[in-house]
């Protein structure tokens, strides 16, 4: 989706974005063999997303940060985890901050800071408990485990890490006829939150494309959402045609699945609200697919590559701004 144009509202949450906050592990739990979630708690989370309350700066509903009253559950947005560098810890990073207090974004520290720059990485806060300063985030365990992924592995109770966020909450839009939901693992979070968040009287599809069928969870959701699994090997419903050509090569396993079961699926009539994410190359098509063959209008449909095959999140930061794709 094309990004909004900042407007006044946008400008001044943006300059008064707070600083991270330098959080501790609480616990961890295992969701399933391929997701790892880690609590995350402390004092520094009084306040939590305060600063994005108040009206909307588009208008839109799909992309309200959260209406007033109910901005004290953040669940379905995201944060950024600063992880340091090696040598580093996150108490140091957050005393350096402290030091460059004129810089609270650590990107925009100076050259002779750099080498201390953290890297950053995205994550879903899947439950918000705000009354007790508590955040759980799920990691997915993915093979090529960068350095999000070992640190959750590693994490250990009372270690700290320093957060940003919360980004802006991607609703969708309740008043829609019905409601397409799509993404991996690494979407099963946000997915699990707008399930979560839809009236009962929803209806709807979803499709998760995992590699596993042993990360198959129950879901909240309302019975008229209708939950496909798609799994690689073929135990989950098969769709129609499959996926080939130039498209197939950049896509995962689970990616072709999911193009072509959504490809493929019985298109309701009325106004949908649409939800994808994932790997970059599977939801580029998809966002293709909604906008040039089902012509859905862009207030409709929010696709976000979630990461990209073949590069870590630093090195696809440029190319999410250059395909837009957020
Ligand atoms: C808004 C938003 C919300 C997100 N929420 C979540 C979430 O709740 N849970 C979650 O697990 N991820 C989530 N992600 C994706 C996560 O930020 C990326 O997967 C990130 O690259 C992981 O960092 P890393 O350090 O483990 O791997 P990186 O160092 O970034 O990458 C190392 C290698 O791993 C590969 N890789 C990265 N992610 C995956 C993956 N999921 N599956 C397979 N290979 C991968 C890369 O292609 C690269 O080759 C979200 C992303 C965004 C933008």
């Amino acid at each position: 989706m094309k990004p909004s144009m900042p407007t006044d509202d946008t400008t001044r949450r943006r300059r008064s974005r707070p600083p991270p906050r330098l959080l501790q592990v609480i616990g961890k739990t295992e969701v399933s063999p391929g997701l790892l979630r880690v609590t995350l708690g402390g004092q520094a989370l009084n306040g939590f997303g305060a600063e994005m309350k108040g009206p909307d700066a588009d208008g839109s509903d799909l992309e309200a940060p959260v209406a007033a009253g109910t901005a004290a559950n953040w669940a379905g947005a995201s944060v950024k985890l600063l992880l340091p560098q090696a040598g580093q810890s996150a108490d140091d990073l957050h005393r350096q901050m402290l030091q460059t207090q004129s810089t609270p974004d650590l990107a925009r520290a100076s050259a002779s800071d750099q080498l201390q720059r953290p890297l950053k990485r995205t994550y879903t806060i899947r439950h918000h408990r705000p009354q007790q300063n508590q955040l759980d985030l799920d990691f997915v365990l993915h093979e090529a485990a960068g350095p999000a992924t070992l640190w959750a592995i590693n994490a250990t109770a009372g270690q700290s890490i320093l957060v940003t966020g919360p980004g802006r909450l991607r609703l969708l839009n309740t008043k829609a006829d019905w409601f397409l939901l799509a993404g991996d693992l690494s979407a099963l979070p946000v997915i699990s939150c707008q399930l979560e968040r839809l009236p009962p009287t929803a209806v709807g599809k979803v499709f998760v494309a995992i590699e596993h069928k042993l990360d198959i969870q129950r879901l909240a959701k309302p019975d008229g959402m209708e939950l496909v699994w798609l799994v690689p090997d073929r135990n989950s419903i098969t769709p129609g045609q499959p996926v080939t050509g130039a498209v197939a090569e950049a896509l995962t396993e689970p990616g072709k699945l999911l193009l072509d079961a959504c490809r493929n699926m019985r298109w309701r009539t009325g106004t949908p609200s649409v939800f994808m994410a994932g790997e970059a190359s599977c939801i580029r098509s998809l966002r293709h697919w909604l906008a040039n063959d089902r012509n859905l209008p862009a207030e409709q449909r929010y696709t976000a590559g979630y990461w990209a095959s073949g590069h870590d999140e630093d090195s696809f930061q440029p190319i999410k701004m250059a395909h837009q794709l957020v």
